[in-house]
């Protein structure tokens, strides 16, 4: 019996010990990585202080969920680094009462991190493991305000168009025109494009129906797929 005991307790102690080393690493990303190169959004800071990358990564990585570079999630896949994550969150000047689309969930921490700080977010992955696996986590952690979907996300989401802003999370060479159309008035999109070895993150804005873009920070990301037979 004591020793059945000792064991519950020697457990509870370890996992308890492994969860408080992840929120020590979570709160030093969040200054050496992110205070420390300039994202200064209160509502952004917030959510990566809180929302646990650890829950969305591989196990087998899970010791590695805060270090300063993007880490492969399967299917040749990446979770982006914490710093671009929290720059494209930052760029975007959230609002509470927004509604936002994601083109490319992969692991779900992006669109967690949205979650966090916006009333609903939807978001689309065109590889069905990970877009599963991504829902399971947002159901673990409670994430009832994501709205997931499987399927190519070029033609946006129609059905709960316009997005006050959207965020697209894979490479491409030209800014998809069903995007612009589903940005609301006044909304902003965040997206890397360019051909593959010299993509920037670009800004984009529509102001009175006119389409702004610009040219913010030069980034890497895997590339964005179509599904067969679209265009
Ligand atoms: N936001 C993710 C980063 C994922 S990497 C995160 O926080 O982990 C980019 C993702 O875009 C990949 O999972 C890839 O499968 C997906 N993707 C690529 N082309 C797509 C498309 N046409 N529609 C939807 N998702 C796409």
């Amino acid at each position: 019996m004591y020793r059945v005991l000792l064991i519950f307790v020697f457990l509870c102690w370890t996992a308890g010990c492994a969860q408080y080393d992840q929120d020590k690493k979570r709160k030093a990303m969040v200054t050496n990585q992110l205070i420390a190169r300039g994202i200064n959004d209160p509502a952004t800071l917030r959510a990566m202080r809180k929302v646990p990358r650890e829950a969305f990564v591989p196990k087998s990585i899970r010791e590695h969920a805060y270090q300063d570079n993007p880490l492969p999630i399967g299917q040749g896949q990446t979770i982006s680094q914490p710093y671009i994550v929290a720059f494209m969150t930052q760029i975007l000047q959230l609002k509470p009462n927004y509604k936002v689309l994601e083109i490319g969930t992969g692991s779900g921490y992006q669109a967690a991190v949205l979650a966090e700080i916006v009333r609903s977010v939807y978001t689309i992955e065109i590889v069905e493991e990970l877009g599963v696996s991504a829902k399971k986590v947002f159901q673990k952690l409670g994430y009832t305000n994501v709205i997931t979907r499987i399927g190519d996300g070029y033609n946006g989401w129609e059905e709960h168009a316009p997005f006050d802003a959207i965020i697209v999370t894979a490479g491409i060479e030209e800014i998809p025109q069903p995007l612009l159309d589903q940005l609301a008035e006044g909304g902003r999109m965040i997206i890397p494009v360019g051909p593959s070895n010299q993509r920037n993150l670009v800004l984009v804005t529509k102001k009175k129906g006119k389409i702004k873009t610009k040219k913010v920070l030069p980034v890497r990301f895997v590339p964005f797929v179509r599904e067969k037979g679209e265009n």
